[in-house]
């Protein structure tokens, strides 16, 4: 993983973008059920707008309760935000006791969860997802730290108000906290000192997915008992946490209200928040109206390796047995047929095949594999892929931004099959409300035998889950507390949403 910025970026700008004609505008809510707000520039970010002609059908509406969070949160977010005279108060307070350690336990108006997102993009967009909503439901104003390259890619997604914390913060050196420090709520807890919160100035919570017992002590937590007393809360994530706040019962009654469908939070977050820039969206466009949009089916394929970047025949393997047992890719003849019909008169049904990877060694297999033979149904398979960047330079903004196009083509495909254990995958089947099929990370460099099945639900896995049941007071197996919180198909601690049936 390395952390550079790299030259401005400089491909040409091509506005007005073009929609896709074959849905009409004026059939189309752009605002996804009220999920968006209307009244942005639609220049500065087309994405917000316009990414819906992309997609299938909106897969779930929101609820009518989500809406009115969704603009009570806005509301907060502009009357507390970075320029406000809340803000300037609650910086200058959070400097004031931080240098002094004054016990000052004034009522601040305006309290804050600054996220400290690290590690790849998919990892960092599921944090940002997490901590907006646990933002929500803690009356909290949620700011990004700006230490990666988020603000390239993402337009603001609240009104008025900016979600990047400003550069002059009197916390430094967010990216190096740790669950060590006096501040983290680690500390609190095995200390048993949560009346000194107030003295703090503020709480440090540490959610890598390697922290401790004490940390996700925090997952049970009742913000109105204890946390409510400290204004600023640094957070540090690098998954999706938003299967332990289903978990918490200070969250559950209003997570049922905003959430009565449990299997689609991510993809309805997702869609609020994050809105590429108009640098991404182009790059997106111009590949989907190239060689997507004419398609009759596409499909997506997201291959991520764990053991390495060098190719590796047993991950063929597994993508050709996994998209041949679950006949999502037909297969192709042995033998030639003798007489082939003349091209016009075929009107032979075309498939789109998007794979992405960071090599392409996968995709030009696939790929010869169809050119080679023709298909035992006579459908024309066409397979792609945009960018092959060999290894990951996680903060590289170009870098980042190929990452996030591929992520938005993979949720424009009609289904998926994703690679178990990345966040990257979650994200792309996440973003299209796609439930995907899964393949088993491989162990042993041995194709699993199955290659991969059918998710539960189109959510994300959590990766380092709490394994405490906050009602009992104990230890538990959390993965079997409430129906809707399971176990993940590809790790088998992990948590996932689902919606019971
Ligand atoms: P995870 O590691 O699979 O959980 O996904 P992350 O997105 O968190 O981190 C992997 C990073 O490697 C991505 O953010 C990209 O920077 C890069 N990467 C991995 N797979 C791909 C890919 O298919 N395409 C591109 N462009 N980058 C990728």
């Amino acid at each position: 993983m390395v952390s550079l910025r790299d030259a401005a970026w400089t491909a040409e700008s091509v506005w007005p973008l073009k929609t896709p004609s074959t849905r009409q505008e004026s059939n189309v809510d752009k605002v996804l059920g009220g999920l968006l707000v209307p009244g942005f520039d639609e220049r500065t970010c087309h994405s917000r707008y316009s990414s819906v002609f992309y997609r299938k059908n909106v897969t779930r509406l929101p609820s009518p309760h989500l809406i009115k969070r969704l603009r009570k949160q806005e509301a907060l977010q502009r009357r507390c935000g970075p320029g406000t005279e809340a803000y300037r108060a609650a910086t200058a307070r959070l400097q004031y006791r931080h240098r002094v350690g004054v016990n000052d336990t004034t009522n601040s108006a305006c309290k804050y969860v600054v996220l400290v997102p690290y590690r790849g993009l998919g990892n960092r967009m599921l944090a940002v997802a997490s901590a907006f909503l646990y933002a929500m439901l803690t009356d909290r104003v949620l700011l990004l730290d700006r230490a990666t390259s988020l603000s390239d890619l993402f337009c603001e997604p609240f009104p008025g108000t900016t979600w990047l914390l400003p550069r002059r913060f009197p916390i430094k050196n967010l990216q190096n906290l740790t669950g060590e420090v006096k501040e983290s709520y680690r500390n609190l807890v095995q200390n048993n000192s949560a009346a000194s919160v107030s003295g703090l100035g503020y709480v440090f919570v540490d959610l890598d997915h390697t922290c401790t017992y004490h940390d996700k002590l925090f997952y049970c937590d009742d913000e109105r008992q204890f946390l409510y007393r400290a204004p600023w809360l640094v957070m540090r994530t690098d998954g999706y946490f938003v299967p332990a706040l289903f978990l918490n019962p200070a969250h559950q009654e209003e997570l049922d209200r905003m959430f009565p469908r449990k299997d689609a939070v991510f993809y309805l977050l997702a869609h609020y928040l994050f809105h590429p820039t108009n640098k991404v969206w182009g790059l997106v466009t111009r590949f989907y109206n190239s060689y997507m949009r004419n398609s009759d089916e596409k499909l997506g394929i997201q291959v991520r390796v764990f053991d390495g970047d060098t190719p590796f025949k047993h991950i063929l393997d597994q993508i050709l047995a996994c998209t041949s047992q679950e006949r999502l890719i037909p297969e192709v003849v042995t033998q030639e047929p003798i007489m082939l019909p003349p091209p016009s008169t075929t009107g032979a049904r075309s498939k789109a095949v998007l794979m992405t990877g960071l090599s392409s060694w996968y995709y030009e297999n696939i790929r010869w594999k169809y050119l080679q033979s023709a298909t035992v149904t006579g459908e024309v398979v066409s397979v792609y892929q945009p960018s092959h960047e060999e290894h990951e330079f996680s903060g590289k903004t170009t870098h980042d931004m190929k990452a996030l196009a591929e992520m938005c083509l993979l949720g424009m495909t009609d289904a998926i099959v994703t690679s178990g254990w990345s966040t990257f995958g979650y994200v792309g089947h996440g973003l299209g409300g796609l439930t995907p099929w899964v393949m088993f990370k491989p162990e042993n460099l041995t194709t699993p035998d199955p290659p991969c099945r059918r998710a539960r639900s189109m959510e994300p896995c959590m990766h380092g889950p709490p394994f405490y049941d906050c009602r009992a007071g104990h230890g538990a197996d959390t993965g079997k507390l409430v129906p809707h919180v399971r176990h993940c198909e590809d790790m088998s601690w992990g948590l996932k949403l689902v919606h019971p049936e």
